[in-house]
């Protein structure tokens, strides 16, 4: 593969060019690595900055009804969007719960958009580098917006918050006063709360769901990345696109703050300074999985078993053999 005629094609907004070096970036096999790591290398600041958005929320909260109306909202008004999915799940369940073609039916056929499913991989660390590098081809590509989705599940909201500018939670509205058991820290990690499905019957709980969020909101620390007012929580209906412009004018006052302000860029910042200490750690962890270092942790781990060894004696040998002093 000509690595270089790749790049050309990128950068001539060719989308099956795009398509094919997302699936070279995915590949985890060491040649087709080496020939993604130069490509990413040839294509490093080229395109724009695009708008990255994280957005999560539990299955059936309507995100992809939510990310088929926000797209085609941003598509109507000639921006170009990617849409890029982070599933926890595949490596589990073997199917995906997210990221499928067919669910955003229309926006799929939108010329000015493009949808990627996550890819399938074994561990959230993997599924996380390639989708960063995925990022950074639609980057390079020139898409204005590029939406990260997930699910609410375990790490992957930290997952998708460490690659994005804004993080949006897309709740559904709930009846009693209970906060649906969002956690504190998914609560901090958001800029916008969304309470989706304001439509309808639906209404008058969204509405009372919004405000119960303002106020847990309000209780959060104050966040010197957010001007007054953020974070924020609204009411949208993806199903009838309202509050999707006003969401979006929001997370536009939002971006231009943070940028006027030195936050947006410092926010990328240690978005890499994050990803590398990620990559060194897992790389790190890698090296257990495989070699002397595999061969030597089964057989000592069968010496702390039958009390032969100390647990710490143990590990010091297996750290002996990476060559990493613990101490
Ligand atoms: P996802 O699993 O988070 O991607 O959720 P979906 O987008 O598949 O939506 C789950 C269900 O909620 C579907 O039956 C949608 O029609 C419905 N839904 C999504 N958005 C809205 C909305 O704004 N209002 C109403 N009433 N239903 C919605």
């Amino acid at each position: 593969m000509d690595i270089a005629d790749l790049r050309d094609r990128i950068l001539k907004q060719d989308r099956r060019a795009l398509a094919r070096a997302i699936t070279l970036v995915e590949s985890a096999r060491p040649d087709h690595r080496a020939m993604a790591a130069e490509l990413l290398e040839l294509l490093r600041g080229a395109g724009r900055q695009a708008q990255r958005i994280g957005l999560s929320g539990t299955p059936g909260v309507g995100k992809s009804t939510f990310i088929e109306s926000f797209g085609m909202m941003l598509t109507g008004q000639g921006l170009r969007v990617a849409v890029l999915a982070v599933d926890p799940s595949s490596a589990r369940s073997g199917g995906s719960i997210l990221g499928d073609k067919t669910r955003m039916e229309r926006l799929s056929r939108d010329p000015n958009a493009f949808i990627r499913p996550s890819p399938s991989q074994t561990h959230l660390g993997g599924v996380a580098r390639r989708t960063r590098e995925a990022v950074a081809l639609c980057e390079a590509f020139g898409f204005d917006v590029v939406l990260i989705e997930t699910v609410g599940v375990g790490q992957s909201e930290t997952v998708v918050a460490e690659m994005s500018d804004l993080f949006l939670l897309l709740l559904a509205p709930a009846g009693g006063d209970e906060l649906q058991g969002v956690k504190r820290g998914i609560m901090e990690m958001a800029d916008i709360i969304l309470i989706n499905k304001a439509d309808g019957d639906l209404k008058p709980t969204a509405i009372r769901t919004c405000a119960d969020y303002a106020g847990a909101l309000r209780l959060l620390r104050k966040r010197p990345q957010d001007p007054t007012g953020f974070p924020k929580a609204m009411t949208v209906s993806a199903v009838e696109q309202d509050g999707l412009d006003t969401a979006w004018a929001e997370m536009g006052a939002l971006t231009t703050w943070r940028r006027d302000n030195g936050h947006w860029d410092a926010r990328r910042v240690a978005q890499s300074e994050y990803w590398f200490h990620q990559e060194v750690r897992q790389g790190v962890l890698a090296l257990l999985e495989k070699g002397a270092a595999k061969d030597a942790i089964d057989r000592l781990g069968r010496d702390v078993s039958s009390g032969s060894i100390t647990p710490s004696a143990a590990a010091d040998k297996v750290l002996a053999l990476l060559n990493v002093d613990a101490t």
